[in-house]
């Protein structure tokens, strides 16, 4: 790899960020680059990609530094229990960004954790000026502030047309878990 790495954001309110970002990283470990996925919020359900990463492995790394669902669901952890996980996902983040080691880094959610006042934008933006020149960066989660959207070189907002939630299907396993 020898060009300059891109700052990408998947955001909008239709389904399909999380999952582009995996498309990307299927992809990238296709060539032997080694990407690493952390996942903000997520750490208490199970998700296919948690399973199928491991078969990725050693490329593909994925660490889900979450508490679960925040304020909704299953949820019962007060919220500073979800900012200390927050506060690890961003020291795990600094930690890989700057370790060199991977050619493609997913900050899955991260967006969430902004507007949930998990993680500031501060933060998010520190992250992102830590980048590696080669390094690419993706991330993930409805409404990317307007300062992360700056920084980004592709900003990809997906716009929901419809979504089978909304005639009550649940959420299935494989497509959305
Ligand atoms: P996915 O992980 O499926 O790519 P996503 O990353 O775009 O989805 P998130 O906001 O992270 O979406 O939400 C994750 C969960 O919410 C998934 O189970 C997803 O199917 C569901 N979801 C995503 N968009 C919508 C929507 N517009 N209405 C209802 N549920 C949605
Ligand atoms: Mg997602």
């Amino acid at each position: 790899m020898t060009e300059d790495g891109l700052v990408i954001v998947y955001t909008g309110g239709g389904k399909g960020k999380t999952t582009a970002a995996l498309g990307m990283a299927l992809r990238a470990v296709g060539y032997g680059h080694k990407v690493c996925m952390i996942q903000f919020i997520k750490g208490s359900w199970h998700y296919g990609e948690m399973d199928s990463s491991k078969r990725l492995m050693p490329e593909f790394e994925l660490i889900a530094a979450g508490k679960g669902f925040v304020g909704i669901l299953d949820d019962t952890s007060p919220k500073e229990e979800h900012e200390k996980y927050a506060e690890e996902a961003i020291k795990i983040c600094t930690e890989k960004i700057l370790s060199v080691k991977y050619d493609l880094i997913i900050l899955d959610e991260i967006n969430y954790a902004v507007n949930l006042g998990l993680v500031s934008t501060q933060d998010v933006v520190e992250l992102i000026k830590l980048k590696p020149k080669k390094l690419d960066l993706v991330l993930t989660g409805n409404h990317a502030k307007e300062e992360i959207v700056e920084l980004a070189d592709l900003v990809t907002e997906m716009k929901e047309i419809k979504h089978p939630f909304k005639s009550g299907i649940k959420a299935k396993k494989g497509i959305d878990f």
